[in-house]
């Protein structure tokens, strides 16, 4: 989690701290941000003060801060990895937190037949190792780390509160699911200091809570999938006529991106990416982009890696069971990029306001509060 890289999808077009009274509210608009679980969390919010807002988001990121300390496989002295150091072993109590995700991560298992599966984590180190060396994992290796993957090897007991590895060398990576916990904590902390009108984003996990003053929600820009450089074509602009922002206004829900944006290698021509197929243990190919609008970033966070393994058409349908999510899912085909959409972006749920810009107020009205560029 506390992987050295900064990731570019979410970027504010708006200055630090920049202020001014909004509307009749006499609210002020504040902007932090922070380097934590190897990206960058920003917090928008509008608070009375500047003493109230710094205080505020200190403690939303102290909590970023506690929940990187116990969930990231990248620090051998999390409470994670400590988990691992035992698998094989007995059940092992977990604090709230981790139980939390880990229920989360195994419900989420469940629902998409093991597309998204946190034991993947000795797959997703091979392949980690083949972005450091721009080579693809030795066959023999992989197949012995697929030995060690499968959601059903992880047992949670509720009652006791405990995690148990059923074999030894078992790794868990949360790196598809931590991120938008994290951001939902900290919008939750930010709510207990008072403060309603706030954004919280993770890289490209961004949980939204009341509206700005006087505004009807958060504005996110969506930018397109775009075709790898050189090979885009007229016609898949012409193909493409949807290949363009979208935007979206959110209040009280959450939104998450998964795609190769930053994170794959190319090897002998071929793009893979840091999402990992459980079954086969290999690496995602080709384009795609996927945004997941949910009333919580934990849910969204997870959906979307999900539903990138599991492709448009299964991606769709594990959406569609999920309550008041929605999705767009971009991929690039041989026939040009393509789109598929599930109640996104309109209403997606008692909770979920969500509501397309209107495209003549372009400029005049709100700007967007985050530019999300999956690739
Ligand atoms: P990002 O971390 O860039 O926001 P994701 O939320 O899609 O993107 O998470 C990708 C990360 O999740 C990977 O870097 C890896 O740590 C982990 N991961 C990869 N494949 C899977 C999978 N099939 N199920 C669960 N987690 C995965
Ligand atoms: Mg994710």
């Amino acid at each position: 989690m506390n992987r050295a890289r900064t990731r570019v999808t979410a970027c504010f077009l708006v200055t630090a701290f920049a202020s001014g009274f909004a509307g009749e509210s006499r609210l002020m608009r504040f902007e932090f941000s922070q380097a934590c679980m190897g990206t960058l969390f920003r917090i928008v919010l509008y608070a009375s003060d500047a003493e109230a807002a710094r205080a505020a988001s200190d403690a939303a990121f102290r909590r970023i801060a506690e929940l990187d300390n116990a969930m990231s496989d990248y620090k051998p002295t999390s409470e994670l990895m400590q988990l691992c150091a035992r698998a094989g072993g007995p059940p092992v109590t977990v604090s709230e937190d981790l139980f939390r995700v880990l229920t989360a991560a195994q419900d989420l298992a469940g629902r998409s037949d093991g597309a998204f599966d946190v034991t993947v984590g000795p797959v997703v180190r091979l392949w980690r190792r083949a972005r450091r060396r721009h080579e693809l994992p030795d066959a023999d290796r992989l197949a012995k780390a697929l030995e060690l993957v499968g959601y059903q090897k992880l047992r949670l007991d509720p009652k006791q509160r405990t995690a148990q590895l059923l074999k030894p060398g078992m790794l868990l990576d949360l790196g598809g699911i931590a991120k938008g916990y994290a951001a939902d904590e900290a919008l939750a902390t930010l709510k207990r200091y008072g403060i309603e009108s706030a954004l919280v984003a993770g890289g490209g996990d961004i949980a939204v809570g009341s509206p700005p003053p006087g505004k009807a929600g958060w504005r996110i820009a969506i930018a397109p999938l775009e075709p790898q450089s050189g090979r885009l074509t007229a016609r898949s602009r012409i193909e493409n006529p949807k290949s363009k922002i979208q935007n979206l206004l959110l209040r009280d829900a959450a939104v998450s991106t998964s795609g190769d944006a930053e994170q794959h290698v190319e090897i002998g021509g071929v793009r893979y990416s840091h999402i990992v197929n459980p079954k086969t243990g290999m690496a995602l190919t080709g384009r795609s982009s996927v945004t997941i609008v949910a009333p919580n970033c934990t849910t969204s966070d997870g959906l979307a890696t999900a539903a990138s393994v599991l492709g448009p058409e299964r991606g769709l349908e594990l959406v569609k069971a999920a309550p008041g999510a929605g999705v767009l899912f971009v991929k690039e085909t041989a026939r040009g990029v393509r789109s598929w959409k599930l109640r996104f972006p309109s209403a997606g749920g008692s909770r979920i306001t969500v509501a397309q810009a209107n495209p003549k107020s372009k400029g005049k009205g709100q700007r967007p509060e985050v530019k999300k560029a999956p690739l």
